[in-house]
């Protein structure tokens, strides 16, 4: 089963940050989507639901902040950017 890891858009820098997460889809995408894109507004899988209004830490400025917005949530599949 392909494994992800989460990325979120930060509201504090604008910059992308991960969220220390990885998780096995079975139906993931083959490269970076967002949830929304992924999963168009429907019932999120569990593992996703259960991250997506997380706090994550901004790395740049040493904040919280907590993304809503599930188009600026990003799974990648965890290999894919070795590759770019
Ligand atoms: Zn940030």
């Amino acid at each position: 089963m392909p494994q992800y890891s989460i990325y979120v858009s930060c509201n504090q820098c604008g910059g992308e940050h991960p969220m220390g997460v990885g998780m096995y889809l079975e139906h993931g995408p083959q490269d970076k989507k967002s949830i929304r894109d992924v999963y168009h507004g429907g019932a999120l899988p569990p593992q996703v639901s259960a991250i997506a209004d997380h706090p994550c830490l901004c790395l740049k400025t040493g904040k919280h902040f907590t993304q809503e917005d599930d188009n600026q949530v990003f799974l990648v599949p965890v290999g894919w950017t070795a590759l770019q």
